[in-house]
Order: C-alpha cells, then structure tokens, then sequence
C-alpha cells in the first residue's frame, strides 16, 4: 500500500504542523476513508474528521464544474428541499465553516406561512386537513437547487485541513483480513490500486456494491422492507419573474384511492422555479413540452399550470424513475463486520416526494460524532462500531419511514405490508391532522416531526391524547 495521491501528501505536510496533543486527545484510528463525495459522504467525512488525522473521501465522478452537473447523481435535476432538522444539523456539524444557505441564495421557507397546497378551489398550509390561514413558526427548511447545498457542503468540507477529497476515482471493492475491513481497492486513472484505513465509511448511495461485497465475503445480507411506489419526476427550471405572492412553494394534488399526481413550483437561487410534475403507476408526466404542460392543465387546481404557462422555461425538462423505497434493517444482524459502516442512500431510500432523503443522511453523520465522541470519552475505541450506530439509525429513520409509509399506503396501487402497526399510526395521524386546524400548537409540532425536528414521540404527548380524546370521529378532509 502507498500514499498515492497528490492531494494526501499535500494534506499530510499539513497535518504536521497539528499539535501532538491534538492526536492523543482526538485519534481513534490514523486513516477514515469515505467512499462517495455526495451528501452523505461529505458530512461523514466532517463528522469522523475531529477523531482521525486524516480523512480520504473517494468519489467517482471527476466533478468537472464544480460538480454542477453529475454523471452519477442524476436527482440533482429535480427540487431538493432540505427540511429545519438537517439544516439545524448542519449548522452543528460545520459552524462557521458552512454558510447559512440563504446566504448562498438558498430561500428560507417556513411551512406554515409560505407553502401552500391546493386540493381543487380549497387551498391549505398542510396537505391532509384544511388549514386556509397562513400561521407562523418560527423554523424554516430551504428551497434551492441540490448543487448549491452539495457545492456548499464540499467547500465546507474540503476547508478542513486533514480531509481531501479525491475526484474521478471509482472504489471497487473492499480489502478483507480475518473478517474485518482493513482497506479499499480502487480503479483511479491508470491500474487498481488499494489503500488501508482503520474506518471505511461507504456513502456511494442507491448504487452501492456494499451487499455484493458483504455476500462475497460471507456475510448475510440485512431483511429488508419495501414500498413500491413506481413514481416518475419530470422537473425543469423556469424564470419565476411575475409572482408576487408570499407563497414561495405551490403544491397542487390529485390524490383518489388509485391516482396520484403532483405539480409543485417551489422558487429557489437565482429568482428561478424548479417546476416538478409528479405521476404514479403509469400516469406519469411526459418530458417534451407540450406533454408537460398538458400534464399541469389537468392537475385539479390550474395554478401550477397559470405560472408556468406565462414563463419562460431556461432548462431541459429531465426524468427520473423511482421505482421504490428500501429500508433495510441492519440492525437485525448478528454478524457484521468491524471498521465498515455505511451512510445514506447506501443504508435506506426513501420516497423523495416528502424531501426527507438529504435531512437523514445529515443527521446520521451527526449521530455517528455524538457516538464517536461518547466512544472516545469511554475509551470505546472502533469495535461494535457499526451494530452501535445501526440502533441508532433503525430509531432515527422510524419517524421518515412510517410518515412516508403512512401517505404511500392511502394509494391502493402502492404495493407495501399494510400492517396493524402502521393502520393504527394511519389513524393517529389522521387525528392529529383534525387537531391541528383548530390548534396551531399541534400544527407546530406536526410540521417539526416532519421537518425532523422532533421525534416521532412528539406526537404522543399526554395533552395530544387528551385531545385526541375528545375527538369523537376524526375526518380531516381527503388528500
Ligand atoms: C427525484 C428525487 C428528488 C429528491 N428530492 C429530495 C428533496 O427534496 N430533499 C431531500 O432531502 N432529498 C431528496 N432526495 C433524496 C436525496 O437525493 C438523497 O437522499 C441524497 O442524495 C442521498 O445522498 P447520498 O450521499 O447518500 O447519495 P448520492 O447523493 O446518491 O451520492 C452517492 C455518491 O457516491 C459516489 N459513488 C458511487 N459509487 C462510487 C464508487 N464505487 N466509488 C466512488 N464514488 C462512488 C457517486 O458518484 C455519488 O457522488 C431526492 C431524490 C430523488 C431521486
């Protein structure tokens, strides 16, 4: 094994001149290597950066441009709402080293004043009850490209003098000594090579070999559950140039027992419209443009139709299919291997609609500090690393999986397990939907359980069961 990049040994002469100290206080193992420059990687690599002198993230994608356009990171195309919760994590991971997003262009949307749904002529500030009034909180979640968060992040991230960055370079498989994970192996610009680390973190996203490399090595692969939800995004940008309303994100439903379809026109950087139609199930939004704006005339309220017709569009209409959500529960296993461990989309995938799929992966890396720290302070170490953090994670991704479930399973095309569990969580939500137009209190705690705020736990408050008491048949007003 050799250093053999010119950026480590750039960072390494820069590590030398790091205090001794800063070592013994800080080190749990020389080298972290992360596989994957997206966001999860880059937040895992500030996460872990405070515990090993040196940080290697390898991304395969040369990221030509700044990384505006992505090769291997197609949903760059398409609206990336980052919710309060991870935009409160971030700023706990990064501090100063990470901009506030609206300083970058990014806009600060709070839920409750600027984003408005319309069911129809009916319009309202939550999806599933009728909420006509504006309310406001005082959180707010971000509308912006996905390329202003991710070039952000890796700025912030590439700052940090033991962290580099590694570009065009695909790893293609992981060392193995006596059940363990002592390294990687790589294909760069010429031969394969490996590189040794003490901690692989794999963030290479929906496409990871991680299973295949697990099995092949003798592993069992982790249970897993799945939503199948068969969803088709065609997004494009527009000039947002005459709307002058304070709703900065419009959302107009088509939602029957069988058909769902969304039109969402949400302003971000750059005075511009990311427009996303939404279809399911074969009803899906066509990518030429009259098919799109055909698609938008027929959504039940013509407002997404009324801006964009009148504006002009200044980029390419892309698609993507997301055929499913994965959760997979490595907390089930009994048997993993030491010095691996895994962050978002490579651990679950998640129904974007609900924007939840960069806040997780934040937050895990926020996780995986607070565990290392403990880890360090208890003189821990790395062993039982990864059943540790998989515990951790099975709760955190609890409140995204079961409130993206509990929407999923209204279509009855979704093909999913509609069990006890989840009827009874349905019902509760239901409740809660009907509470929160009378009392903005529970509209409040709604939206921070949605924005990953709060726990799904927030929900079941002695004074929201007392309420939902006194509700005799709770019937909010359909999707
Ligand atoms: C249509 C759509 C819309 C979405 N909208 C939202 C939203 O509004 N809000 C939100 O929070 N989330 C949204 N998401 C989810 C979000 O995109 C993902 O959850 C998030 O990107 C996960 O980040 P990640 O770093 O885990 O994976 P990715 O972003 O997929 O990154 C994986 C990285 O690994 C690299 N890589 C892969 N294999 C290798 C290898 N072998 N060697 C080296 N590098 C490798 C890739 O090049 C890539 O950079 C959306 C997703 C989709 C599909």
């Amino acid at each position: 094994m050799r250093l053999p990049f010119k950026p480590v040994l750039i960072k390494a002469q820069r590590l030398l001149t790091m205090t001794h100290q800063h070592f013994t206080q800080a080190v749990h193992g020389h080298r972290a290597i992360v596989i994957g420059g997206s966001i999860a990687g880059l937040c895992a690599a500030r996460a872990v950066s405070d515990f090993f002198e040196e940080v290697i993230i390898i991304e395969r994608d040369p990221l030509n441009n700044g990384g505006i356009t992505r090769k291997s990171v197609p949903q760059a195309q398409h609206t990336h709402y980052l919710l309060s919760g991870g935009a409160n994590a971030l700023a706990s991971l990064y501090g100063k080293a990470l901009p506030d997003l609206s300083t970058l262009g990014g806009i600060p949307i709070s839920s409750g004043n600027q984003t408005l749904f319309y069911n129809g002529q009916q319009t309202s500030y939550l999806p599933n009850c009728v909420i006509p009034e504006p309310r406001e909180f005082d959180f707010n979640g971000y509308s912006q490209s996905r390329s202003l968060v991710e070039t952000a992040l890796r700025n912030a991230t590439e700052n940090q003098s033991n962290i580099s960055l590694l570009r065009g370079i695909t790893v293609t498989g992981l060392l193995w000594q006596h059940g363990y994970v002592k390294g990687i192996c790589y294909k760069g610009h010429s031969q394969e090579e490996s590189l040794a680390a003490d901690l692989i973190i794999d963030c290479s996203g929906r496409g990871s070999h991680i299973l295949s490399w697990l099995s092949q090595a003798g592993f069992h692969k982790p249970p897993e559950t799945m939503i199948d939800v068969d969803l088709v995004y065609c997004s494009a940008r527009y000039e947002a140039n005459q709307d002058t309303s304070p709703i900065n994100i419009h959302v107009a439903r088509d939602a029957t027992l069988t058909n769902s379809r969304v039109g969402m026109v949400s302003l971000i950087e750059e005075k511009q419209w990311f427009v996303t139609l939404i279809g399911q199930f074969g009803n899906y939004p066509p990518k030429n443009e009259d098919g799109f704006l055909a698609f938008a005339r027929t959504l039940p309220s013509m407002k997404v139709y009324e801006l964009i017709s009148r504006s002009q569009r200044t980029s390419d209409i892309h698609r993507f299919h997301f055929p499913r959500s994965t959760r997979r529960h490595y907390e089930a296993l009994s048997q993993f291997p030491e010095r691996l461990i895994m962050l978002g989309d490579t651990l679950n995938v998640i129904n974007p609609i609900y924007g939840q799929g960069m806040t997780t992966a934040i937050l895990q890396a926020q996780k995986l500090k607070e565990t290392l720290t403990r880890r360090q302070q208890s003189g821990q170490g790395l062993t039982g690393l990864a059943p540790d953090l998989f515990r951790t994670y099975a709760k955190l991704m609890d409140a995204p999986w079961q409130l993206a479930a509990v929407q999923d399973m209204l279509n009855t095309k979704t093909r999913m397990e509609r069990s006890e569990t989840l009827l009874t969580f349905a019902q509760h939500m239901m409740a809660i939907n009907a509470l929160a137009v009378e009392r903005a209190d529970i509209h409040k705690t709604l939206l921070e359980v949605f924005h990953m705020r709060k726990p799904l736990s927030a929900l079941y408050t002695d004074t929201i069961m007392e309420h939902i008491k006194t509700i005799p048949h709770p019937h909010p007003a359909p999707a």
